[in-house]
Protein backbone atom coordinates (compact mmCIF):
# COMPACT_ATOMS: atom_id res chain seq x y z
CA UNK A 1 0.00 0.00 0.00
CA UNK A 2 1.06 3.23 -1.23
CA UNK A 3 -0.06 6.39 1.39
CA UNK A 4 -0.73 9.26 -0.80
CA UNK A 5 1.10 12.77 0.25
CA UNK A 6 -1.58 14.99 1.36
CA UNK A 7 -1.19 18.38 0.99
CA UNK A 8 -5.08 19.35 1.93
CA UNK A 9 -5.71 22.30 4.12
CA UNK A 10 -8.02 19.99 6.17
CA UNK A 11 -9.03 17.45 7.34
CA UNK A 12 -5.78 17.03 6.71
CA UNK A 13 -2.38 14.55 7.09
CA UNK A 14 -2.77 11.96 10.23
CA UNK A 15 0.56 10.73 11.08
CA UNK A 16 0.35 6.94 9.63
CA UNK A 17 2.18 5.76 12.84
CA UNK A 18 -1.13 7.25 14.16
CA UNK A 19 -3.72 5.40 12.00
CA UNK A 20 -1.68 2.08 12.47
CA UNK A 21 -2.18 2.31 16.30
CA UNK A 22 -5.81 2.99 15.81
CA UNK A 23 -5.79 -0.23 12.87
CA UNK A 24 -4.59 -2.47 15.21
CA UNK A 25 -6.90 -1.44 17.85
CA UNK A 26 -9.64 -0.91 16.04
CA UNK A 27 -11.83 -4.39 16.89
CA UNK A 28 -10.14 -4.68 20.31
CA UNK A 29 -9.54 -1.68 22.29
CA UNK A 30 -7.09 -3.14 25.02
CA UNK A 31 -8.07 -6.40 25.14
CA UNK A 32 -12.38 -5.43 25.91
CA UNK A 33 -13.32 -7.28 23.37
CA UNK A 34 -14.75 -3.58 21.76
CA UNK A 35 -13.98 -0.96 19.53
CA UNK A 36 -13.18 2.27 21.63
CA UNK A 37 -15.87 3.88 19.23
CA UNK A 38 -18.51 1.30 21.03
CA UNK A 39 -17.32 1.99 24.73
CA UNK A 40 -19.38 4.05 26.61
CA UNK A 41 -18.33 7.20 27.33
CA UNK A 42 -19.17 6.94 31.37
CA UNK A 43 -16.86 3.89 31.00
CA UNK A 44 -13.33 3.51 32.59
CA UNK A 45 -12.14 2.35 29.12
CA UNK A 46 -13.37 5.64 27.69
CA UNK A 47 -12.67 7.73 30.13
CA UNK A 48 -8.51 6.82 30.77
CA UNK A 49 -8.77 8.02 27.39
CA UNK A 50 -10.81 10.91 27.80
CA UNK A 51 -7.83 11.99 30.53
CA UNK A 52 -4.87 11.12 29.11
CA UNK A 53 -5.53 12.88 26.46
CA UNK A 54 -6.01 16.28 28.34
CA UNK A 55 -2.96 15.01 30.89
CA UNK A 56 -0.74 14.91 27.54
CA UNK A 57 -1.96 17.74 25.96
CA UNK A 58 -1.10 20.23 29.15
CA UNK A 59 1.99 18.48 29.46
CA UNK A 60 3.14 18.75 26.09
CA UNK A 61 1.66 22.55 25.64
CA UNK A 62 2.84 23.69 29.33
CA UNK A 63 -0.91 24.56 29.73
CA UNK A 64 -0.60 26.29 33.18
CA UNK A 65 -2.65 25.11 36.16
CA UNK A 66 -5.25 27.46 36.01
CA UNK A 67 -6.27 26.30 32.43
CA UNK A 68 -9.06 24.20 31.57
CA UNK A 69 -8.84 21.91 28.66
CA UNK A 70 -12.20 21.42 27.09
CA UNK A 71 -13.52 18.94 24.37
CA UNK A 72 -16.55 20.43 22.42
CA UNK A 73 -18.24 20.08 19.50
CA UNK A 74 -19.09 22.43 16.39
CA UNK A 75 -16.14 23.30 14.66
CA UNK A 76 -13.94 26.55 15.41
CA UNK A 77 -16.61 27.83 14.12
CA UNK A 78 -19.26 27.80 16.84
CA UNK A 79 -16.35 29.03 19.04
CA UNK A 80 -17.18 32.50 16.92
CA UNK A 81 -20.70 32.50 18.62
CA UNK A 82 -19.34 30.73 22.21
CA UNK A 83 -16.95 32.99 22.81
CA UNK A 84 -18.51 35.81 22.90
CA UNK A 85 -21.30 34.85 24.42
CA UNK A 86 -19.10 33.88 27.33
CA UNK A 87 -16.22 36.17 27.39
CA UNK A 88 -18.21 39.68 26.90
CA UNK A 89 -19.15 41.45 29.72
CA UNK A 90 -21.18 44.09 27.38
CA UNK A 91 -17.77 46.39 26.66
CA UNK A 92 -16.00 46.54 23.61
CA UNK A 93 -14.36 43.36 21.57
CA UNK A 94 -11.29 44.30 19.22
CA UNK A 95 -10.08 41.91 16.79
CA UNK A 96 -7.37 41.77 14.05
CA UNK A 97 -9.09 41.46 10.65
CA UNK A 98 -5.97 38.97 8.88
CA UNK A 99 -8.65 36.97 6.83
CA UNK A 100 -11.54 35.19 5.97
CA UNK A 101 -12.03 33.46 8.93
CA UNK A 102 -11.26 36.58 10.97
CA UNK A 103 -14.08 37.69 9.29
CA UNK A 104 -16.31 35.44 10.17
CA UNK A 105 -15.51 35.47 13.86
CA UNK A 106 -16.03 39.52 13.58
CA UNK A 107 -19.34 38.30 12.01
CA UNK A 108 -20.66 36.24 14.49
CA UNK A 109 -19.94 38.64 17.18
CA UNK A 110 -21.82 40.77 15.40
CA UNK A 111 -24.77 39.35 14.96
CA UNK A 112 -24.93 39.09 18.83
CA UNK A 113 -25.06 42.46 18.79
CA UNK A 114 -21.83 43.06 20.48
CA UNK A 115 -19.57 46.51 19.95
CA UNK A 116 -16.70 45.53 17.99
CA UNK A 117 -14.01 46.79 16.98
CA UNK A 118 -11.64 46.00 14.00
CA UNK A 119 -8.13 47.32 15.33
CA UNK A 120 -5.70 46.62 12.59
CA UNK A 121 -6.59 44.37 9.08
CA UNK A 122 -4.82 43.75 5.80
CA UNK A 123 -7.45 43.39 3.80
CA UNK A 124 -6.40 45.90 1.37
CA UNK A 125 -4.16 43.69 0.46
CA UNK A 126 -6.07 40.52 0.11
CA UNK A 127 -4.30 39.41 3.44
CA UNK A 128 -1.03 38.80 2.30
CA UNK A 129 0.56 40.01 5.92
CA UNK A 130 -0.22 40.33 9.35
CA UNK A 131 -0.85 43.61 9.83
CA UNK A 132 2.06 45.09 11.77
CA UNK A 133 0.07 48.37 13.56
CA UNK A 134 -1.48 46.35 16.15
CA UNK A 135 -1.95 48.03 19.30
CA UNK A 136 -5.57 46.56 21.22
CA UNK A 137 -6.25 48.67 23.70
CA UNK A 138 -6.96 48.11 27.58
CA UNK A 139 -10.21 48.39 28.68
CA UNK A 140 -11.97 46.05 26.65
CA UNK A 141 -13.56 42.85 26.88
CA UNK A 142 -11.06 40.67 24.99
CA UNK A 143 -9.09 41.04 22.14
CA UNK A 144 -9.18 38.26 19.13
CA UNK A 145 -6.65 37.45 16.66
CA UNK A 146 -6.06 34.39 14.40
CA UNK A 147 -2.62 32.93 14.59
CA UNK A 148 -2.29 31.53 11.09
CA UNK A 149 -4.68 32.14 8.34
CA UNK A 150 -5.20 28.91 6.54
CA UNK A 151 -6.26 30.93 3.33
CA UNK A 152 -3.79 33.26 2.90
CA UNK A 153 -0.89 31.52 4.48
CA UNK A 154 0.03 33.99 7.00
CA UNK A 155 1.39 33.34 10.12
CA UNK A 156 2.36 35.33 13.24
CA UNK A 157 5.54 35.58 14.70
CA UNK A 158 4.76 36.18 18.15
CA UNK A 159 1.31 36.84 19.76
CA UNK A 160 0.18 40.78 20.44
CA UNK A 161 0.87 41.63 23.89
CA UNK A 162 -2.83 42.47 25.48
CA UNK A 163 -3.56 43.86 29.00
CA UNK A 164 -7.21 42.52 28.13
CA UNK A 165 -7.42 38.77 27.63
CA UNK A 166 -6.32 37.32 23.85
CA UNK A 167 -8.20 34.73 22.64
CA UNK A 168 -6.82 33.04 19.60
CA UNK A 169 -8.17 30.85 16.78
CA UNK A 170 -5.43 28.67 16.53
CA UNK A 171 -7.19 26.22 14.41
CA UNK A 172 -4.34 25.90 11.43
CA UNK A 173 -1.15 25.94 13.73
CA UNK A 174 -2.24 24.31 17.05
CA UNK A 175 0.45 22.24 18.54
CA UNK A 176 2.98 23.44 16.42
CA UNK A 177 4.81 25.74 18.45
CA UNK A 178 5.32 26.88 22.24
CA UNK A 179 2.79 29.14 23.84
CA UNK A 180 3.73 32.01 25.74
CA UNK A 181 0.43 31.77 27.74
CA UNK A 182 0.80 34.79 30.33
CA UNK A 183 -2.09 36.67 28.22
CA UNK A 184 -3.63 34.08 26.70
CA UNK A 185 -7.49 33.84 27.80
CA UNK A 186 -8.16 31.04 25.98
CA UNK A 187 -6.87 29.40 22.72
CA UNK A 188 -9.41 27.19 20.42
CA UNK A 189 -9.02 24.95 17.60
CA UNK A 190 -10.86 22.62 14.79
CA UNK A 191 -9.05 19.27 15.77
CA UNK A 192 -8.83 18.34 11.70
CA UNK A 193 -5.32 19.82 10.55
CA UNK A 194 -2.95 19.23 13.59
CA UNK A 195 -4.59 17.04 15.84
CA UNK A 196 -6.37 14.34 14.43
CA UNK A 197 -10.17 14.30 12.46
CA UNK A 198 -12.70 17.04 12.22
CA UNK A 199 -15.52 16.46 15.13
CA UNK A 200 -12.94 17.61 17.87
CA UNK A 201 -13.10 21.47 19.27
CA UNK A 202 -10.77 21.89 21.44
CA UNK A 203 -11.21 24.54 23.85
CA UNK A 204 -7.91 26.30 26.38
CA UNK A 205 -9.40 28.73 28.75
CA UNK A 206 -8.07 30.25 32.14
CA UNK A 207 -10.14 29.64 34.69
CA UNK A 208 -11.40 33.13 35.34
CA UNK A 209 -13.01 33.77 32.09
CA UNK A 210 -15.49 30.51 33.08
CA UNK A 211 -19.22 31.00 34.33
CA UNK A 212 -19.21 34.93 33.47
CA UNK A 213 -21.83 33.63 30.74
CA UNK A 214 -24.82 35.96 30.37
CA UNK A 215 -27.62 34.14 32.00
CA UNK A 216 -29.57 33.32 28.87
CA UNK A 217 -27.21 31.90 27.40
CA UNK A 218 -28.13 28.19 26.27
CA UNK A 219 -26.78 25.15 28.99
CA UNK A 220 -24.32 23.55 26.01
CA UNK A 221 -22.91 26.91 24.69
CA UNK A 222 -21.59 27.97 28.27
CA UNK A 223 -18.11 26.81 29.00
CA UNK A 224 -18.99 26.37 32.35
CA UNK A 225 -21.03 23.67 31.77
CA UNK A 226 -18.23 21.80 30.04
CA UNK A 227 -15.40 22.71 32.61
CA UNK A 228 -18.19 21.41 35.53
CA UNK A 229 -18.33 17.78 34.30
CA UNK A 230 -14.62 17.40 32.27
CA UNK A 231 -16.00 17.50 28.97
CA UNK A 232 -18.99 14.72 29.63
CA UNK A 233 -21.76 16.41 30.15
CA UNK A 234 -23.09 15.08 27.11
CA UNK A 235 -21.39 12.36 24.79
CA UNK A 236 -18.46 13.60 23.71
CA UNK A 237 -16.75 12.69 20.19
CA UNK A 238 -15.25 9.76 21.53
CA UNK A 239 -13.29 8.30 18.66
CA UNK A 240 -11.98 11.84 17.42
CA UNK A 241 -10.55 12.28 20.92
CA UNK A 242 -9.27 8.71 21.30
CA UNK A 243 -7.41 9.92 17.71
CA UNK A 244 -6.25 13.09 19.11
CA UNK A 245 -4.44 11.56 22.35
CA UNK A 246 -2.94 8.99 19.52
CA UNK A 247 -1.52 12.41 17.70
CA UNK A 248 -0.41 13.69 21.02
CA UNK A 249 1.68 10.50 21.88
CA UNK A 250 3.20 10.60 18.69
CA UNK A 251 4.06 14.77 18.96
CA UNK A 252 5.77 13.20 22.26
CA UNK A 253 7.55 10.73 20.77
CA UNK A 254 8.97 12.93 17.88
CA UNK A 255 10.79 14.91 20.64
CA UNK A 256 7.77 16.98 21.44
CA UNK A 257 6.68 20.24 19.97
CA UNK A 258 9.55 22.19 19.91
CA UNK A 259 11.19 19.44 18.00
CA UNK A 260 7.95 19.31 15.44
CA UNK A 261 8.35 22.77 15.35
CA UNK A 262 12.10 22.64 13.88
CA UNK A 263 10.96 20.04 11.58
CA UNK A 264 8.57 22.16 10.55
CA UNK A 265 10.74 25.02 9.85
CA UNK A 266 12.98 22.93 7.62
CA UNK A 267 9.93 21.94 5.59
CA UNK A 268 8.51 25.36 5.27
CA UNK A 269 12.44 26.40 4.24
CA UNK A 270 12.20 24.03 1.18
CA UNK A 271 9.26 25.59 -0.39
CA UNK A 272 10.05 29.05 0.21
CA UNK A 273 13.31 28.61 -0.94
CA UNK A 274 12.28 26.79 -3.84
CA UNK A 275 9.50 30.09 -4.40
CA UNK A 276 12.34 32.78 -3.99
CA UNK A 277 14.98 31.21 -6.37
CA UNK A 278 12.62 30.61 -9.06
CA UNK A 279 13.48 34.08 -10.90
CA UNK A 280 9.65 34.80 -10.16
CA UNK A 281 8.60 32.21 -11.50
CA UNK A 282 7.09 31.35 -8.63
CA UNK A 283 5.41 34.24 -6.45
CA UNK A 284 4.45 33.26 -2.32
CA UNK A 285 1.46 35.23 -1.67
CA UNK A 286 2.16 36.23 1.61
CA UNK A 287 5.16 39.00 2.59
CA UNK A 288 7.91 37.36 3.80
CA UNK A 289 8.34 38.42 7.43
CA UNK A 290 4.41 37.14 7.49
CA UNK A 291 5.03 33.74 5.77
CA UNK A 292 3.12 30.66 7.73
CA UNK A 293 5.18 27.65 8.41
CA UNK A 294 1.70 25.60 7.90
CA UNK A 295 0.03 26.70 4.57
CA UNK A 296 2.05 28.57 1.85
CA UNK A 297 0.11 29.75 -0.68
CA UNK A 298 1.80 30.66 -4.24
CA UNK A 299 0.88 31.41 -8.15
CA UNK A 300 2.51 30.92 -10.96
CA UNK A 301 4.26 34.37 -12.99
CA UNK A 302 1.55 36.17 -14.15
CA UNK A 303 -0.70 33.87 -12.27
CA UNK A 304 -1.23 31.80 -15.44
CA UNK A 305 -3.71 30.05 -14.76
CA UNK A 306 -3.08 27.21 -17.29
CA UNK A 307 0.34 26.53 -15.83
CA UNK A 308 -0.92 26.21 -12.44
CA UNK A 309 -3.78 23.31 -13.71
CA UNK A 310 -0.87 21.58 -15.02
CA UNK A 311 1.12 21.40 -12.09
CA UNK A 312 -1.64 20.49 -10.11
CA UNK A 313 -2.15 17.72 -12.86
CA UNK A 314 1.14 16.49 -12.57
CA UNK A 315 1.04 16.55 -8.63
CA UNK A 316 -1.99 14.41 -8.47
CA UNK A 317 -0.39 12.08 -10.91
CA UNK A 318 2.44 11.67 -8.44
CA UNK A 319 0.79 10.59 -5.09
CA UNK A 320 -0.21 14.05 -3.73
CA UNK A 321 -3.66 15.33 -3.65
CA UNK A 322 -4.80 19.09 -1.73
CA UNK A 323 -2.63 21.44 -3.55
CA UNK A 324 -5.39 23.32 -5.02
CA UNK A 325 -5.35 26.86 -3.98
CA UNK A 326 -8.23 28.48 -2.28
CA UNK A 327 -10.26 30.59 -4.77
CA UNK A 328 -9.82 33.63 -2.95
CA UNK A 329 -6.02 33.43 -3.74
CA UNK A 330 -6.09 31.35 -6.42
CA UNK A 331 -2.58 28.76 -7.52
CA UNK A 332 -1.30 26.68 -5.38
CA UNK A 333 -1.14 26.16 -1.97
CA UNK A 334 0.80 23.37 0.00
CA UNK A 335 -0.75 22.46 3.90
CA UNK A 336 2.27 21.40 5.72
CA UNK A 337 1.10 20.47 9.18
CA UNK A 338 2.78 18.46 11.26
CA UNK A 339 2.09 15.27 10.05
CA UNK A 340 3.29 16.08 6.83
CA UNK A 341 6.69 14.48 6.06
CA UNK A 342 9.49 15.87 5.23
CA UNK A 343 9.92 13.27 2.31
CA UNK A 344 6.82 14.44 0.63
CA UNK A 345 7.68 18.50 1.03
CA UNK A 346 11.11 17.21 -0.43
CA UNK A 347 9.06 14.93 -3.37
CA UNK A 348 6.65 18.30 -3.84
CA UNK A 349 9.76 20.81 -4.16
CA UNK A 350 11.32 18.14 -6.95
CA UNK A 351 8.38 18.56 -8.72
CA UNK A 352 8.25 22.38 -8.04
CA UNK A 353 12.22 22.62 -9.72
CA UNK A 354 11.63 20.43 -12.43
CA UNK A 355 8.13 22.33 -13.28
CA UNK A 356 10.24 25.65 -13.68
CA UNK A 357 13.05 24.15 -15.81
CA UNK A 358 10.75 22.84 -17.96
CA UNK A 359 8.30 25.87 -18.59
CA UNK A 360 10.01 29.01 -17.56
CA UNK A 361 10.21 30.57 -21.03
CA UNK A 362 10.68 34.58 -19.92
N1 LIG B 1 -10.45 29.14 11.79
C1 LIG B 1 -9.48 28.79 10.94
C2 LIG B 1 -8.16 29.51 11.01
C3 LIG B 1 -9.68 27.76 10.02
O1 LIG B 1 -8.71 27.42 9.17
C4 LIG B 1 -10.92 27.09 10.00
C5 LIG B 1 -11.19 25.93 9.08
N2 LIG B 1 -10.54 25.89 7.89
C6 LIG B 1 -11.92 27.51 10.88
C7 LIG B 1 -11.65 28.52 11.77
C8 LIG B 1 -13.27 26.86 10.88
O2 LIG B 1 -13.15 25.63 11.48
P1 LIG B 1 -14.33 24.57 11.54
O3 LIG B 1 -14.50 24.03 10.16
O4 LIG B 1 -13.80 23.57 12.53
O5 LIG B 1 -15.56 25.27 12.02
Amino acid sequence: MIRTFNFGAGPASIPTEVLEEAQQELLDFKGSGLSIMEASHRSALYEDVHNEAISLMKELYDIPKNYEVLFLQGGASTQFTMIPLNLSKGGTIEFVNSGAWSKKAIKEAKILGLNTKVIASSEDTNFDRIPNDISFSNDIDYAHITSNNTIYGTQYREYPKTKAPLVVDASSDIFSYKIDWSNIGLLYAGAQKNAGPSGVTIVIIREDLIGNHKENTPSMLRYSTHADTNSLYNTPPTFGIYILGLTLKWIKAKGGIEAINRLNQQKAKLIYDTIDNSNGFYIGHAQKESRSLMNVSFNIRGKDKNLEKELIEITEKSNMVGLKGHRSVGGIRASIYNAVSLEAVQALVDIMNKFREENDVK
